[in-house]
C-alpha cells in the first residue's frame, strides 16, 4: 500500500493554533470538525465570512491521509493553495491548466503520503484516470465546496456537480462535508439527496450579517445616486458595484473614474491579465472600487470590504445574498445598497421568456425573481424580510432602511379583496385557477380573446379593480404573496387561497403595501419594448 499522509498535529486547536494563528474556534466550526474527524459526514449551511475553510482544512490536517477538496472554481484554487503554502500546509491542486509535468509531480507527492490536501474541480472526478489515483492513495475527508451547484433551481447549478454523489462509492468510509453559503430548505433538501448524504450531521449556522446595513432605492438617475452613495462612505474605502451586462460595468467604471474614483471594471470578457491585475489591485491597495459582473468576488477573501452596490437588480435572493455578503467579513460597519427600477423588472423577465429551459424552470425563475422585488417592497425590516426567505426568525434590525425610516405604505385592503374574491370565484364556480396575468386582466376589465373566450368578463369582479394600473397590480400579488395572504400553487404558480386568506376576506387582516415604486420608469433607464 502506498503512503498516507500522516496526521500533522494531534488535536484540532493544535493545527487552529500553528496553521491559522487564531485562538478558538467559531460558532460550529469545532463540532463540524469533530463530527468529521470521528468519521461522520456533515452538511454545513453557514454564511459567507463565517469560516467554512477551517472545518475541512482542519479535519485534514488532524486525521491520516490527504484531504480532496472539490471546488468550482479553478482560478481560486490557485489563491487558496497558496494561501495554504503560505502557512505551511501541503497543498496542491489539479486542474486543466497545468502541464503534464506539473501535473505527473503533485500525482506523486500525493501517493508519496506528501500532501495535506488536493483541490480538484468537479468534473475531473468523472474522469475514470482521477479517480483511480486518487483511490491508490489514502483520503482523509472529502469537502465538497460551493454544494449549492449541485441544485438545479439555483441561481449558479453547475451539471458536474451531479456526479458527486457517488463519492461515498467511489471512496468507502471517507467523512464527506458539503459546504454552502445557500440557505434555503429546497437547496438543502436537494444537497442532501443529491449528495447522497443521508446520516449528515446538519450545522446550519444563523445567516444574519448583523454589521451589514441594508438600503434599497428606487432608481431614479442611478449614476447620479451611485457616485454620492459612494462619496457619502468616506475616503479610502473599498467596495464593489455589481451590474448585469459587461457593458454596463465598462461604462459605470469610466463614469465613476470620471467622477474622481478610483474604480476598476472586472467581468469575463477582459483580457486575463486585466482581470488578475484588477484583482490584485482591489485586493492590495486602499480604496479601490471593482464594478463588476457576478463572476467577480466568489471565493475572494478581502476582510474590508466596506459596501457592496447593487445597480441591477440580482435574479434571486440567493444571489443579492451571496453578493451583499462580501462586504464586512471583518464585522466592522459596511453597507449593502441597492437600486432597482421597473426596467430591471421587465428585461429580466425578457431574459426568462427567452432563455432556454421548460416552462418549469422558467416558472421557478419568475418565482426567484418575485421573492427578489418582494424584499425590495417590503414594508418591513428587510433583514426580517431577507433571514425569513432562508427560514430564519428575527426581530425588526434597527439597522436597515426601512427600520431607520419607515417607507411610506398605503392600506391595500380593498384591492386585495377584490383580488382574493376573484380567486374563490373562478375556483369555486368554475374549478379554475390562473396566474397573476390572467387575474389582473380580468380585474382592470382587459378585453383580451382568453377573457372572452372563457366568458370571464361575466364574473362579477369583472373590470372593479381598473382603478390600478397592471404595474401597480402586480406590485399588490407580489407583496400579498410575499406576506403570505395568497399563495402560489402547482407547477405553473397560479394563484391561490393560502391561511392568511380567510382573515383578509372578512376584512380582520389589514394589508399594509408598501406605495409603490416601480410603476415609473426611472430616468437613465432603458425603456422595454
Ligand atoms: P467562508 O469560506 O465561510 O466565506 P472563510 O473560511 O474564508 O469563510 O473565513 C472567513 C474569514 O474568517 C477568514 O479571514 C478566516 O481566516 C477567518 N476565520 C475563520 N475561522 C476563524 C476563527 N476560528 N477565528 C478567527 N478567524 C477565523
Ligand atoms: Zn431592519
Amino acid at each position: 500500500p502506498r503512503a498516507a499522509a500522516p496526521a500533522r498535529y494531534a488535536t484540532a486547536l493544535d493545527a487552529l493554533h500553528t496553521v491559522y494563528g487564531y485562538d478558538s474556534f467559531r460558532g460550529d466550526q469545532a463540532a463540524i470538525i469533530d463530527q468529521l474527524v470521528s468519521g461522520g459526514d456533515a452538511i454545513v449551511l453557514m454564511p459567507t465570512g463565517g469560516g467554512k475553510s477551517v472545518c475541512y482544512q482542519v479535519p485534514a490536517l488532524v486525521r491520516e491521509g490527504t484531504g480532496l477538496v472539490v471546488s468550482p472554481l479553478i482560478a481560486l484554487m490557485h489563491d487558496q493553495v497558496d494561501a495554504l503554502t503560505a502557512n505551511g500546509v501541503r497543498a496542491a491542486y489539479l486542474n486543466s491548466t497545468q502541464s503534464a509535468p506539473e501535473r505527473a509531480e503533485v500525482e506523486r507527492a500525493y501517493l508519496a503520503g506528501e500532501l495535506d490536501l488536493i483541490y480538484v474541480a468537479p468534473e475531473r472526478l468523472s474522469n475514470t484516470a482521477t479517480v483511480r489515483l486518487l483511490q491508490q492513495g489514502t483520503l482523509s475527508v472529502i469537502a465538497i465546496d460551493e454544494a449549492h451547484c449541485v441544485s438545479q433551481w439555483g441561481h449558479d447549478f453547475r451539471p458536474d456537480y451531479l456526479t458527486l454523489g457517488d463519492l461515498g462509492e467511489k471512496f468507502p468510509g471517507v467523512p464527506r462535508v458539503a459546504l454552502t453559503a445557500t440557505a434555503t430548505a429546497e437547496t438543502h433538501r436537494e444537497i442532501t439527496e443529491r449528495l447522497r448524504l443521508p446520516e449528515a450531521r446538519h450545522f446550519v449556522a444563523s445567516f444574519d450579517r448583523p454589521n451589514i446595513q441594508y438600503r434599497i432605492d428606487p432608481k431614479v438617475d442611478v449614476r447620479a445616486q451611485l457616485t454620492s452613495f459612494i462619496r457619502s462612505q468616506g475616503e479610502g474605502v473599498a467596495g464593489i458595484v455589481y451590474a448585469l451586462s459587461r457593458s454596463s460595468v465598462e461604462q459605470t467604471a469610466t463614469y465613476l473614474r470620471e467622477q474622481g474614483i478610483d474604480a476598476i471594471p472586472y467581468h469575463a470578457g477582459l483580457p486575463a491579465e486585466v482581470r488578475s491585475e484588477n484583482q490584485a489591485r482591489f485586493l492590495r491597495e486602499d480604496g479601490v472600487v471593482v464594478v463588476a459582473t457576478i463572476a467577480f468576488g466568489m471565493g475572494i477573501d478581502k476582510p474590508d470590504v466596506r459596501f457592496v452596490a447593487h445597480i441591477d437588480l440580482p435574479k434571486s435572493v440567493e444571489g443579492y445574498y451571496q453578493e451583499t455578503g462580501r462586504a464586512g467579513r471583518d464585522g466592522e460597519p459596511s453597507v449593502a445598497w441597492m437600486a432597482y427600477g421597473l426596467a430591471d423588472v421587465v428585461q429580466q423577465r425578457r431574459f426568462i421568456q427567452q432563455g432556454d429551459g421548460d416552462r418549469a424552470i422558467k416558472q421557478r425563475q419568475n418565482q426567484h425573481l418575485d421573492a427578489m422585488l418582494a424584499l425590495c417592497e417590503t414594508v418591513s425590516c428587510r433583514r426580517q424580510n431577507l433571514l425569513g426567505y432562508f427560514g430564519q426568525q428575527a426581530q425588526p434590525c434597527g439597522n436597515c432602511d426601512t427600520c431607520l425610516t419607515p417607507p411610506e405604505s398605503w392600506d391595500g385592503l380593498i384591492p386585495a379583496q377584490k383580488l382574493l374574491s376573484t380567486i374563490v370565484r373562478l375556483q369555486r364556480e368554475r374549478r379554475q385557477s390562473f396566474g397573476a396575468g390572467h387575474l389582473i386582466d380580468i380585474l382592470r376589465g382587459a378585453s383580451t380573446e382568453r377573457i372572452r373566450s372563457m366568458r370571464h368578463d361575466e364574473l362579477s369582479t369583472y373590470g372593479l379593480g381598473a382603478d390600478l394600473s397592471d404595474a401597480q397590480w402586480r406590485s399588490v400579488v407580489r407583496q400579498m404573496l410575499a406576506q403570505g395572504l395568497m399563495q402560489a400553487q402547482g407547477e405553473y404558480g397560479t394563484l391561490g387561497l393560502s391561511e392568511a386568506s380567510a382573515g383578509v376576506l372578512s376584512g380582520s387582516t389589514p394589508v399594509q403595501l408598501r406605495r409603490d415604486v416601480l410603476t415609473r420608469v426611472g430616468k437613465g433607464a432603458k425603456t422595454a419594448g
